[in-house]
């Protein structure tokens, strides 16, 4: 799963890709959690990605921003300026003792593990890596998902268990599987 400007999905069954019957498969961003939620690229309404991607953040954090003083750290972290909020926005207040920032982040942990523990029911995993800007936030942001998840997937009993992870290759992953992909073919 890559947290960037929309939640993207690549499953691995047995080594290879899983594509579909028509190449289009593994779009797990495109799954809704919000029956009427927020309006999504893809057409439909309150689709898993535009809650838990970046672009998700950004737009939960400038929501709970409104509701804020504007001497509060999560409005000082971005100079009183709207447009300077990114990713890390409301993390960073969330340490400075913001309860904004932390409301935000908390709403963004629940959404992103929601979807998460959907695509776990689904396929239970051995492993599932979580990519993205986002995921420099560490065991800030990987320890409550894995606690939200431990609490609400189906083979909670299960002695075998998903292991959770950050993705190891960053934003190289794109094209270092496009090389293996071209060594795939020789
Ligand atoms: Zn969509």
């Amino acid at each position: 799963i890559t947290l960037g400007t929309g939640v993207g999905g690549g499953i691995i069954i047995n080594g290879k890709v899983y594509s579909g019957s028509n190449f289009a498969g593994g779009e797990l961003g495109h799954t809704v959690i919000v029956v009427d939620g927020r309006p999504c690229t893809c057409g439909r309404h309150g689709c898993w990605e535009t809650y838990a991607s970046a672009t998700g953040l950004i737009k939960t954090t400038k929501e709970h921003m409104k509701d804020a003083p504007k001497d509060s750290p999560i409005w000082t972290i971005v100079d009183g300026d709207e447009s300077k909020v990114n990713g890390r926005t409301a993390f960073d207040a969330m340490r400075a003792g913001d309860p904004v920032g932390k409301a935000v982040v908390d709403e963004y942990i629940k959404y992103l593990s929601v979807g998460l523990t959907d695509m776990i029911n689904i396929f239970q995993p051995a492993i599932l890596c979580i990519g993205g800007g986002i995921c420099n936030e560490g065991e800030t942001l990987l320890a409550p998902v894995r606690a939200f998840i431990d609490r609400e997937q189906y083979a909670m009993n299960s002695a075998k268990k998903t292991k959770v992870c950050k993705a190891q290759l960053g934003n190289d992953a794109g094209i270092i599987g496009a090389a293996l992909l071209g060594k795939q073919e020789d």
